[in-house]
C-alpha cells in the first residue's frame, strides 16, 4: 500500500538561455524597490556578475551588492549580510552563485522578516509566514537551492550545518539561465554535479522517497549521467550545460520533497568541521553509502545501477547489478577528478569519532533507509579513507 505524502513547489521556475535579460520584469513582478544581491567574489572575478549590473542599470533599479558570501556559509556572515540588508532598507533580495549565496540569502530574508539570530530558526517549521522576497539565479549545477524549502547554515560555535527547514524559506522566483553555468570551471562541474547526482540517488532509494519524487530522481539520474562528463570536459558546451542545469532542478525538487540521507549526514559533518566543499565531500562517500543501503532495497539499488551504466547481461541478480552500480560511481568520481578523502586538507582518522557521531545527529539521518548507528558511520568514514570498496 502507498503511504501518505504531499508534494510542494511553490517557486516559479523561468528556464532559458538569456532568460537573465527579463530580470527586471521579474523585479517589477515582486514589487522590488531596493535589492539586495547576494553573491560571491569568485563570481565577481569570473565576470559572471557584469552583465546583471547592466540590466539593473538599464532597468533602473536601486541595488546594494553584498558579495562577501563563503562556502559554506557561516552564520556571522549571514549576519554581515543582514545587517547591510536593514542599513539599506532593501524590500527584494536577489542571490547569484551556488549554494552558498542562495542559502546566505534565504538566512537574510528570514532574519529580515523574523528579525532575531539565526540560531532561533534552526529546525522544522519555525517561520510564521514567508520571507523577505526571494529571487535566486543559480550558477552551478548541483545544490536545487532555487526551488529547496531550506536554508543550509554552518555555526561557528558548534562547527556543524544547521538548517532552516520551512516552506516560507522558498524563493519566489528561480531564474535558470544555463549560459550562467559556462564559465564553472572543470573540479567545480564535476563537484556539484555529483552533488545533484547524489540528491537524485538520496531522494530516489531514502525512506522518504513517493512516486513523484521517484519519478523526478530518475529522470535527473538519467540527465547527469549522460551530460556531466561532456559538461566537465567542454564546458562551452552549452546543450551538455542546459542538460545539468535541470538536472540539477529536478533532483532539488525530488530531495526538496522526499530527502536525502547518509551521504548527506557524513558529508555535512566533514564540511561543518574542515570546509570541505559540499559536492566533493558527498562524491567521495557516495559510493561507500550507496554500498550499505543496498540490502535496504535491492531492487531500487538496482535500477539506480542500470542508470549509471551497469551491464544487466553481466549479472544473475538484481544485487550483483547494484554492486556494479557502486563501481560506476566510484569511477565516474575518479575519472572527472574529485580528490579522494585522503587528499583533503587537515583530514584526521583521530576525528572520526565526533564526525560519526555529527552524522548520526543530522537532520536527515532517520532518512536513510538502512538504520546507521555511529559505529556504522565510523566504519563508513574509514572505508572512505581507505578506499576499501
Ligand atoms: P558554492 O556556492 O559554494 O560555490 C563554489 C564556488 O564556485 C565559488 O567559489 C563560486 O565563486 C564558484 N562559482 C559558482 N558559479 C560559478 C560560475 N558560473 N563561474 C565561475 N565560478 C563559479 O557551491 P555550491 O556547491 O553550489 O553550494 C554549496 C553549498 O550549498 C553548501 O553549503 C551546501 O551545504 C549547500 N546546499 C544547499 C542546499 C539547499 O537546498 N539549500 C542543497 C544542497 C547543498
Amino acid at each position: 500500500m502507498l503511504k501518505d505524502y504531499s508534494f510542494n513547489l511553490p517557486t516559479k521556475i523561468e528556464f532559458g538561455n538569456g532568460k537573465i535579460e527579463k530580470l527586471g520584469y521579474f523585479i517589477k513582478e515582486l514589487k522590488g524597490k531596493r535589492v539586495l544581491l547576494v553573491t560571491d567574489k569568485g563570481l565577481r572575478n569570473a565576470g559572471v556578475l557584469d552583465n546583471i549590473f547592466r540590466i539593473l542599470e538599464r532597468e533602473k533599479i536601486e541595488y546594494h551588492i553584498y558579495d562577501n558570501v563563503k562556502p559554506n556559509p557561516r552564520d556571522v556572515d549571514c549576519m554581515e549580510a543582514y545587517e547591510m540588508a536593514k542599513r539599506m532598507d532593501v524590500d527584494l533580495l536577489i542571490a547569484v552563485g551556488g549554494g552558498s549565496s542562495m542559502d546566505t540569502a534565504k538566512a537574510v530574508g528570514t532574519l529580515l522578516s523574523h528579525g532575531g539570530t539565526i540560531s532561533d530558526w534552526y529546525g522544522l517549521d519555525k517561520l510564521k509566514h514567508p520571507i523577505t522576497p526571494l529571487i535566486c539565479i543559480p550558477t552551478t549545477s548541483g545544490t536545487g537551492s532555487e526551488i529547496t524549502f531550506f536554508a543550509v547554515i554552518t555555526d561557528t560555535v558548534t562547527k556543524l550545518k544547521m538548517n532552516i527547514l520551512d516552506i516560507n524559506v522558498a524563493p519566489k522566483i528561480a531564474i535558470l539561465d544555463p549560459e550562467l553555468t559556462v564559465s564553472l570551471p572543470p573540479l567545480i562541474t564535476a563537484s556539484t554535479g555529483m552533488d545533484a547526482l547524489t540528491h537524485a540517488v538520496e531522494a530516489y532509494t531514502c525512506n522518504l522517497a513517493e512516486p513523484i519524487t521517484d519519478a523526478l530522481a530518475l529522470y535527473a539520474i538519467e540527465l547527469i549521467v549522460k551530460n556531466l562528463e561532456e559538461a566537465v570536459q567542454s564546458g562551452d558546451n552549452i546543450e551538455a550545460r542546459e542538460n545539468m542545469l535541470v538536472g540539477s532542478l529536478i533532483a532539488g525538487i525530488a530531495f526538496g520533497n522526499a530527502d536525502v540521507g547518509g551521504v548527506h549526514c557524513m558529508a555535512e559533518a566533514l564540511g561543518g568541521l574542515y570546509d570541505t566543499p559540499h559536492g566533493i565531500a558527498n562524491s567521495m562517500l557516495l559510493p561507500y553509502v550507496f554500498d550499505y543501503n543496498i540490502p535496504s532495497n535491492v531492487s531500487k539499488h538496482a535500477k539506480v545501477a542500470l542508470l549509471l551504466g551497469a551491464d544487466a547481461q553481466k549479472h544473475s541478480s538484481d544485487e550483483s547489478i547494484a554492486k556494479e552500480g557502486v563501481k560506476i560511481l566510484a569511477e565516474l568520481a575518479e575519472k572527472i577528478g574529485i580528490p579522494k578523502m585522503k587528499d583533503i586538507e587537515n583530514v584526521n582518522t583521530n576525528d572520526f569519532e565526533y564526525l560519526a557521531e555529527a552524522a548520526t545527529q543530522n537532520v536527515s539521518a532517520s532518512s536513510n533507509p538502512r538504520i546507521a548507528t555511529k559505529d556504522d558511520y565510523l566504519n563508513l568514514f574509514y572505508k572512505a579513507f581507505n578506499e576499501e570498496l
